[in-house]
């Protein structure tokens, strides 16, 4: 059976007697290979590692920092296939959506590797006569980074890239439903050229190797892409050492259709951001309210379209879907849809936890008509294919409800008329807007949720400003000196 390793400080540790679990396809239900348990003396190892590379690492001139990255972008690259197929394999994205995944790794590394003459400071004119008050912009440190299952590739990019360009170094630690496309990076770690303890990868559980990582005081910025529940868990460990925390928390995304939208766009988008990644995604279309003048088209066309969705192991063939994760999520998906059920909504579609060939941990593509704004299905976060709708006669009306939420990551309005948007803009208080569109971020915005949903954020240039921290220096200088 495979086993993958922990990488720490340049080398892959052998598993001595590491405890080790089992990673599985959940497509098929088999066994993958075994990944290893962190200890909380390896998780300390690790930042040891980082912590002593950063006190080189951080003087390496920022344009010399890019060209580290510019190697791993090649690398990437030229391993596009190898880490999308594990990716495939361990959370069962098609492998269409994996290779992209991929190929956005490499990308997203190349944009951060373009920041690094971007970092400025700032000058300040003082108060006082003969002075400069001057604000640097200096590495915050060793950047403690844990990530989720949905994105596992592209997320290392949006993880470690800009905090490499800004001098910091990382302990990166992968989901468990998820190691071996982490592991496939780390060998291509290995291969660069990149100084030993730069980049640290290691596998382990949420309640071991997250929270004694989360709890070490040597990390100047603790992050992670996560629920709701292990951010607060992420930001009391924190706490004790005042460490500074980037949290990517939990979505549950209103999707506001107008009675004036461009029906068969709209449904396109929605269905969209609905089924990628088997609606496993923090910014998902979660929860549609339809204009009354509008909503029987739309719902009847949207079922349509949910009914044609297709789905089957990432590696078996070409399928709209995999399966969801794992079996918990299958069931929390399950569960929620019956919760709908037993208030009496109407499933319109799907609704079914389900196998394919016998095997794997699936579920129905799914629209449900007749809930309430309450129901638990349209507060709780689903992240799974399962589309709830329900219907509003004002905009005053359905902008009070997209609010009244605990999460505040992504929302979305479809319409044609210009007032609308603008209303929506400056009253939809949520993290991001998409106008008429799928929701999908990009590179150079600014990807935050507000509320539940998390504190900083990731992406451009404001994504850099995670990873530095401001030193103020205040210079008075000599008039006189130089003219005795
Ligand atoms: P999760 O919260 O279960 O786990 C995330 C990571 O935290 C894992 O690596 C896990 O091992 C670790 N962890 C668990 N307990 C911990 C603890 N006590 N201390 C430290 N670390 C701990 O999330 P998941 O199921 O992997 O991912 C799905 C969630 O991620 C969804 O809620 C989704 O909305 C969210 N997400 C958010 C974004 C965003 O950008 N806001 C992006 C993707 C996913």
């Amino acid at each position: 059976m495979k086993e993958t390793q922990l990488f720490i400080n340049g080398e892959f540790l052998d598993n001595g007697d590491r405890e080790m679990r089992e990673n599985i396809n959940p497509a098929t239900e088999e066994v993958i290979s075994l990944f290893p348990m962190a200890t909380e003396e390896d998780v300390a190892a690790a930042v040891d590692a980082a912590f002593e590379a950063q006190k080189s690492w951080e003087k390496v001139p920022p344009i010399e920092r890019a060209g580290y990255l510019m190697e791993l972008v090649e690398l990437v690259k030229e391993n596009q296939d190898v880490l999308a197929r594990a990716t495939s394999e361990e959370m069962g994205k098609p492998i269409a959506q994996s290779t992209d995944e991929a190929g956005w790794l490499a990308a997203y590394i190349q944009y951060f590797a373009a920041m690094a003459r971007h970092i400025k400071g700032e000058i300040i004119v003082s108060d006082r006569p003969n002075e400069n008050i001057l604000l640097y912009k200096m590495p915050i440190g060793v950047a403690g980074q844990i990530m989720p299952w949905n994105f596992p590739l592209f997320l290392i990019g949006r993880k470690v890239a800009p905090a490499l360009i800004a001098g910091c170094t990382v302990v990166l630690k992968a989901s468990s439903d998820c190691p071996n496309g982490a592991y496939e990076f780390a060998k291509l770690v290995e291969k660069s050229s990149l100084p030993k303890g730069v980049i640290n990868v290691i596998t382990g559980s949420g309640a071991v190797a997250g929270a004694s990582l989360a709890a070490n005081p040597k990390l100047g910025i603790v992050t992670v892409t996560g629920s709701t529940a292990v951010g607060k868990k992420i930001m009391k460990a924190a706490a004790d050492n005042v460490t500074k925390v980037s949290l990517e928390l939990g979505g549950k995304a209103p999707v506001i259709v107008m009675n004036d939208c461009k029906l068969d766009e709209t449904v396109e988008h929605v269905l969209n951001s609905r089924i990628y990644n088997s609606g496993q995604v923090c910014n998902a279309a979660e929860r549609v309210y339809v204009q009354k003048g509008i909503a029987e088209e739309f719902t009847a066309k949207i079922i349509e379209r949910m009914k044609n969705v297709t789905y089957g192991p990432a590696l078996g063939g070409t399928f709209d879907m995999g399966p969801m994760v794992n079996k918990a999520q299958q069931e929390h998906v399950a569960e929620l849809v019956q919760s709908a059920i037993d208030e009496g909504a109407t499933i319109e579609c799907g609704g079914h936890a389900v196998t394919v060939d016998g095997k794997g941990y699936f579920f129905e593509p799914t629209v449900i008509t007749g809930v309430k704004h309450e129901s638990r299905v349209m507060v709780e976060e689903i992240f799974g294919p399962v589309l709830p709708i329900t219907t509003f006669e004002t905009l005053d009306e359905a902008i009070e409800m997209a609010n009244d939420c605990e999460f505040g990551l992504t929302s979305s309005i479809f319409t044609t008329d210009y007032d609308t948007v603008m209303r929506a803009m400056n009253e939809i208080k949520f993290g991001e807007t998409y106008v008429n569109r799928e929701h999908f971020e990009a590179f150079q915005g600014f990807h935050q949720g507000v509320r539940g949903s998390g504190i900083g954020g990731e992406d451009g240039e404001r994504g850099l400003e995670e990873y530095l921290e401001t030193h103020i220096n205040y210079i008075d200088y000599d008039l006189t000196r130089n003219k005795q």
